[in-house]
């Protein structure tokens, strides 16, 4: 497509053609900005109580004919949706690069995510199975069915703007639940064009109810009032560690589900058997890709004694060759800009903080500044650490990578996993030994464990999420599905008499 030297202009061309009511983007007063430049290229309106309360009041209705429509045929609605999604795939991945400040592949690869997050629903749409289960009485049967929830919350990041959503929306609209959106305030315009999106494969549908998926535009006031509804028996919350400790005691005191995907530290060691040029090829995309701004970004990096100046080396190499800029304008780009100034201020904090520790940083400064003032570029730090500690711990949401020499194997895995967090890892080895270990129920303590290939980068088949601070929750593949749906067991008593179990009697004469 054409390149505006306009952004705000290319972003409304965008809109407009993917189906979105130009007041939705033109007329509110909340500023959304484009991390490639600073600029501002949209303003949108935040809900108000009113506008919420009929949003929530709607997918309650909604859900009461939803989830009396077979699931296949609510399946028909997802495939319709990944359809739109086909058609649109090079405009709204081009919204994910103006309004998250992705690379090309990337903001395509997203709306790819979205996709195949469809057709795996649709075909689970035919598979909600439940089990049969022996009866100890005679003449009786037992079993076990799906049923659908209810409206389901999504609190959704910046980070990934739309996919996120996908693998929690596309289940549960399969699973016959009503969606009710919050994205990240960072970036409404790429949920108000899915929301259209969703319309255009309504109307195709024919007969889906009113409400069955919206978008609530706002912060955190609006995310807490989907919390706090009782009406709403899961909300799937993707953020910060610092967000769920808010969602999560919220939903907790009113016993609703919650699935939690919060932050990560994540970290790989390459063993002395690891083939290096394929490590470096993972370290790279992992640590650096998407601008250090993946929840499963690689951050923490053990490299075993025999392979560490040989590795370091190379990795130097490629932090000082990786190219910075404005994905909008170079195709050959691999590092985008920080989402805002918050972030590339967090960084410089951590990088002080890492300094005073003795750590040794390569890279890590500030990029065309004067070219955009106001947009934060920078070049990724690579940083040698003795130990970890301090920054070490936490995660710093930009391109930080931490790397640190280990000699035993035992210790490494103790290492890796001594942070709050548990959410990816890997290993670089060729060794049987220490790849099975590593995958063992004594090696890595997290939801993601990976064998020669980095910590990020997920497919939809499996189940995403991770343990400890991460938050414990899944989403996306394998039986995800089962968080947005209640289980029935039933038991059926096909005989004339009424034996009770255990074997209990209770006469009544
Ligand atoms: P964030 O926590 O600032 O915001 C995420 C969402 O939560 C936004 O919609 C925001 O409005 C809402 N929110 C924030 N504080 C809230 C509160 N107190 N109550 C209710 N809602 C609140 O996160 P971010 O900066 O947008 O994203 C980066 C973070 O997300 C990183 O920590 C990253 O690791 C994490 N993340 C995790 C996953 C995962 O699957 N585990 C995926 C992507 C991002």
């Amino acid at each position: 497509m054409a390149r505006s030297s306009n952004l705000a202009q290319e972003t409304a061309s965008i809109l407009q053609h993917l189906g979105v009511d130009r007041r939705l983007y033109q007329e509110g007063i909340r500023t959304v900005r484009s991390p490639t430049t600073g600029g501002t290229i949209a303003n949108v309106q935040d809900a108000d109580a009113v506008a919420m309360g009929n949003v929530i009041d709607n997918a309650v209705h909604a859900f009461k004919t939803w989830r009396l429509v077979p699931a296949p045929r609510r399946g028909e609605l997802v495939r319709l949706l990944g359809e739109e999604l086909r058609a649109a795939k090079d405009e709204l991945g081009r919204l994910v690069m103006i309004e998250a400040g992705k690379i090309a592949s990337e903001g395509r690869g997203e709306v790819q995510e979205m996709i195949d997050i469809c057709d795996f629903a649709v075909g689970l749409s035919r598979q909600l199975y439940g089990l049969t289960i022996a009866s100890e009485r005679l003449a009786h049967r037992m079993m076990e069915q799906w049923h659908p929830l209810g409206p389901i919350g999504v609190i959704t990041t910046f980070n990934f703007p739309v996919a996120v959503w996908a693998w929690n929306a596309a289940l549960a609209v399969v699973c016959g639940d009503t969606v009710i959106w919050k994205p990240s305030e960072k970036t409404p315009l790429t949920a108000l064009a899915v929301q259209a999106l969703v319309a255009r494969a309504v109307e195709k549908f024919g007969d889906a109810p009113h409400g069955l998926s919206a978008v609530l535009i706002g912060d955190r006031d609006a995310a807490t009032r989907l919390t706090d509804d009782p009406r709403v028996p899961l909300v799937s919350a993707t953020g910060s560690t610092r967000m769920g400790r808010t969602v999560g005691p919220h939903l907790a005191q009113r016993f609703a589900r919650a699935i939690l995907e919060l932050g990560g530290n994540n970290a790989a060691v390459v063993c002395p058997s690891a083939n290096l040029e394929l490590a470096l090829r993972a370290i790279a995309f992992a640590a650096i890709g998407t601008a250090g701004q993946r929840c499963t970004t690689l951050r923490r990096l053990f490299v075993h004694r025999h392979v560490y100046a040989a590795l370091v080396e190379r990795l130097k190499q490629v932090y000082a060759t990786a190219r910075v800029g404005n994905p909008l304008e170079d195709d050959s780009v691999l590092i985008g800009p920080l989402i805002d100034e918050a972030a590339f201020a967090a960084m410089q904090a951590t990088l002080s903080e890492v300094h005073a520790l003795g750590g040794k940083i390569t890279g890590g400064d500030r990029c065309y500044a004067e070219r955009y003032p106001t947009a934060y570029y920078v070049q990724p730090a690579l940083i040698e650490m003795a130990e970890q500690i301090g920054p070490v711990m936490r995660e710093t949401f930009a391109p930080l990578l931490y790397v640190m020499p280990y000699t035993d194997f035992d210790q490494v895995i103790e290492l890796h996993n001594g942070v709050s967090q548990g959410l990816a890892s890997s290993i670089f080895s060729n060794d049987v030994r220490e790849v099975e270990y590593f995958l063992s129920a004594a090696g890595s303590d997290c939801g993601i464990v990976n064998v020669n290939i980095g910590p990020s980068g997920a497919e939809i088949g499996g189940a995403f999420g991770g343990e400890k601070e991460t938050g414990g929750g899944r989403e996306a593949g394998s039986d995800a599905w089962k968080n947005y749906m209640r289980r029935v067991t039933s038991t059926i008593n096909f005989g004339s008499e009424l034996p009770l179990a255990q074997g209990v009697r209770f006469d009544i004469g």
